[in-house]
């Protein structure tokens, strides 16, 4: 099992963000939570990342319980739409950055960063890129440095938070089909947080569909669109983004 989230729940204050959610994500799966705005989604995602902490239950990294383990130890890479590329690094720079700041012992070489940065503009599709900066770039282009970043760290698992979020549609159909096959190649265990139904239902092995805090299903997209499990699944599918 890649990840498994068990019974875990967060509140702020009084709100209950996540209410005692579990949800088992086998690996190389990618996997969508879906639901409207306010449902837990990034919560729920920020709890997998270990950037918050879970006030009741656990979460394991292939069944080792990494509920009280730092963000560092995870072993995750992230594309969250606050973490954006650094302004004043070039891409190369940008990439390399998870690479140059890993314990001294575990520090690539510059001849091997140099060499898997390469590998990774390549796998992105920017190579020739390498000496622009942010601001040069395409917002699908920056959004593709971001997802290379967050590879360099060689990831078991891959978080990504509305990644195509600010993009128009043109731009977001390219990413989707393009992040797609990149999973298909390099089979990370992904979780990613989007509203859009087509684009979870597009991407995504599995949905998770959300409300309040809680599951009301999780399924493959044919499942949970033939089958819904409840009114409210009901209703959200059919409702037009
Ligand atoms: P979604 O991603 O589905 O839109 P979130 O997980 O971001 O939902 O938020 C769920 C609820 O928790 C929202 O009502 C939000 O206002 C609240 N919330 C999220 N993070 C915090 C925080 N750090 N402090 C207080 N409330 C928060």
């Amino acid at each position: 099992m890649g990840i498994e989230v068990r019974n875990v729940s967060k509140a702020f204050g009084s709100f209950q963000a996540v209410q005692n959610v579990s949800l088992k994500i086998p690996t190389g799966q990618l996997m969508a939570l879906l639901g409207p705005s306010g449902s837990g989604k990034t919560t729920l995602l920020r709890l997998i990342a270990g950037m918050e902490r879970a006030d009741q239950g656990q979460i394991f990294f292939h069944g080792e319980d990494y509920t009280n383990r730092r963000v560092q130890e995870r072993k995750v890479g992230f594309v969250f739409q606050h973490y954006a590329l650094f302004q004043h690094m070039n891409i190369f720079e940008n990439i390399a950055f998870g690479l140059k700041v890993r314990p001294r012992k575990k520090r690539p070489s510059k001849q091997e960063i140099y060499e898997r940065v390469t590998e990774l503009l390549r796998l992105v599709q920017l190579e020739g890129l390498a000496k622009r900066y942010p601001a040069q770039l395409s917002g699908g282009q920056r959004q593709r440095v971001a997802l290379a970043r967050a590879l360099a760290v060689e990831p078991k698992v891959l978080l990504l938070d509305e990644p195509f979020g600010a993009l128009d549609a043109k731009v977001r159909q390219d990413l989707r089909r393009w992040l797609r096959q990149l999973h298909e190649k390099l089979q990370i265990t992904t979780v990613f947080v989007t509203h859009d139904q087509e684009e979870a239902l597009e991407m995504a092995d599995q949905v998770v569909i959300m409300n309040r805090g809680r599951i009301e299903q999780v399924g493959t997209p044919e499942e949970v669109y033939r089958s819904p499990a409840n009114a409210f699944v009901y209703t959200f599918l059919g409702r037009v983004n």
